[in-house]
């Protein structure tokens, strides 16, 4: 008879775990406490709009892809726009850029627009290539908790390469001597919000978030984000995953250290392993009531939340692209308010996705789907109410300066996220999007294992346990669950 998994929680992570274990043969059941499938990754339709409502930004496609040929299916099972621009940026002073993907492209564009020498530029994007490639095989695919994953022969290499990875300096400083317009260090600085951090904290390793965004270039799935989480549901379906939606589990059940099962209000059920794809801070405030959690783990900072407008907009801007940044001046202060004061800042940079720039169907003749975004400090009692209805009007007066047009009139379907909503709809602790920040040297050796040391048949995935924030590393945490999982119940 087959040992029986069961997952808790059905974002990237978890659906990930479920696909690769069902693969080495395990009878998985996912519970969900949502009643759709996908974690953050899910979609809404408002009117005549549809809106990916969680994640815009999409790298590494081929850890899709390696799922959907662990599954036997065919390459065309999944498919995405690679998109030639990374991002449009507008600057306060009337300048706007447009930063297309590849070594080649943005080098010329930085010295084009900002005066920054050519050949510089491609030995800082050399650079963080090397970098990440010498990094992925030690930190990110495999367990820092387990000496047998990250000692292989790639560790050398890594190790090597220590002193360019910017370890001790923060990757605002690293960029800042790297080149000299502010504008260039800004750009480069706004990759450490893709896990929630300040660039004026984290280190400059983290640096190699911009290999994928600006070497690599970003993709945008067929039918949008939420066909990441549709694929994966259906490579779920078909290995025969059983789905329980609706149903939140209470409790993990151990007995002498042993996972046994799950609670739900609808009973219990028994298992060998658990997956916890659940904010992990929550897995042991909520699942694990009682148990001794591993505070300094759990009591790092944490990352920041944000404040979504979604807005189907009557009209369409050939100024904006998929991906838009109006940037706040003062950046520095706007990510001491995030981390240090807990606030808004009264400028804040501001995010503006549109899938219907190639996805048509995603919104109605001549009109457009706006996904506007704000980083927001995590929830600790704030009044959001007051603090939504303020930030909407400098959201509103900012991108109409800029277009030169009173977006307001154009505003035809509208709804509002913040770190309120994102706690109660997907347990992220404070609303956090990523758990842990990556706000010191040492961040990646301060996120939870992706293995319960104390409790035997406990895992972890997804973007509160190593390797961290978004959705690829979503993807490889559920990578190395596969790898512990072999390993503890000594399967080939
Ligand atoms: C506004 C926003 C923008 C983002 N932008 C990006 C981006 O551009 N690029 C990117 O890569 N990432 C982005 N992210 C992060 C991205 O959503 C995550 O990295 C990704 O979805 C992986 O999440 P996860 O696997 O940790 O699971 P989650 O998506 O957090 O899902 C966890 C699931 O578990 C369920 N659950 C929790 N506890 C229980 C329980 N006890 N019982 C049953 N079910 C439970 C929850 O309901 C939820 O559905 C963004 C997130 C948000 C909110």
């Amino acid at each position: 008879m087959s040992k029986k998994a069961i997952i808790v929680g059905s974002g990237v992570g978890g659906l990930s775990s479920g696909i690769r274990l069902a693969k080495l043969g395990f009878e998985v059941l996912i519970f969900e406490s949502n009643g759709f499938i996908g974690g953050k990754v899910n979609s809404k339709m408002i009117g005549e709009y549809r809106f990916d409502m969680g994640p815009s930004v999409f790298t590494e496609p081929h850890l899709i892809e390696e799922l959907v040929s662990l599954c036997g299916k065919s390459e065309d099972f999944f498919q995405y726009h690679k998109l030639e621009e990374s991002c449009r940026y507008f600057f306060s002073d009337g300048q706007h850029v447009t930063i297309k993907s590849g070594k080649q492209e943005v080098s010329k564009s930085f010295q084009e627009h900002f005066g920054e020498d050519l050949s510089q530029t491609k030995a800082f994007l050399g650079r963080i290539k090397s970098n990440y490639e010498a990094v992925y095989p030690v930190f990110i695919e495999v367990s820092l908790h387990r000496f047998t994953h990250w000692f292989n022969k790639s560790v050398w290499k890594a190790i090597s390469r220590i002193p360019k990875y910017g370890l001790m300096s923060s990757m605002h400083q690293v960029n800042k001597s790297n080149f000299k317009n502010p504008k260039t260090t800004q750009i480069l600085n706004r990759m450490a919000t893709y896990n929630g951090s300040s660039p004026y904290k984290t280190p400059g390793m983290l640096n190699i978030i911009s290999h994928l965004e600006l070497n690599e270039g970003p993709a945008m799935p067929k039918g949008g984000m939420v066909a990441i989480t549709n694929t994966l549901k259906k490579l779920a379906e078909d290995c025969g995953i059983k789905f329980y939606t609706n149903e939140f589990v209470s409790a993990i059940i151990h007995q002498n250290n042993e996972v046994v099962g799950v609670k739900t209000k609808k009973g219990s059920y028994a298992c060998n392993l658990v997956v916890s794809n659940m904010d992990v801070h929550f897995t042991y405030e909520k699942l694990l009531n009682g148990f001794a959690a591993p505070k300094k783990i759990l009591n790092q900072e944490k990352s920041t939340s944000a404040i979504v407008f979604y807005w189907g907009i009557k009209g369409s801007f050939d100024q904006l692209g998929v991906h838009n940044i109006l940037f706040a001046d003062d950046y520095e202060s706007e990510f001491k308010a995030l981390f240090e004061t807990k606030s808004m800042h009264v400028d804040p940079t501001i995010y503006i996705h549109i899938t219907s720039k190639i996805e048509k169907n995603d919104a109605p003749n001549g009109c457009e789907n706006w996904f506007v975004m704000v980083n927001a400090p995590i929830n600790i009692g704030q009044d959001w109410d007051q603090i939504l209805s303020q930030m909407r009007e400098r959201v509103l007066t900012k991108i109409s300066k800029q277009l030169n047009t009173t977006i307001e009139e154009l505003i035809e379907v509208e709804e509002i996220s913040d770190p309120r909503k994102i706690e109660s709809t997907y347990f992220g602790k404070q609303g956090s999007i990523y758990g842990n920040s990556s706000n010191g040297a040492f961040s990646a050796f301060y996120r939870h294992p992706n293995f319960s040391k104390k409790i035997k048949g406990l895992y972890f995935s997804g973007v509160t346990v190593h390797p961290g924030g978004g959705i690829p590393l979503a993807l490889n945490s559920a990578k190395i669950v596969e790898r512990c999982v072999k390993e503890d119940f000594l399967l080939s």
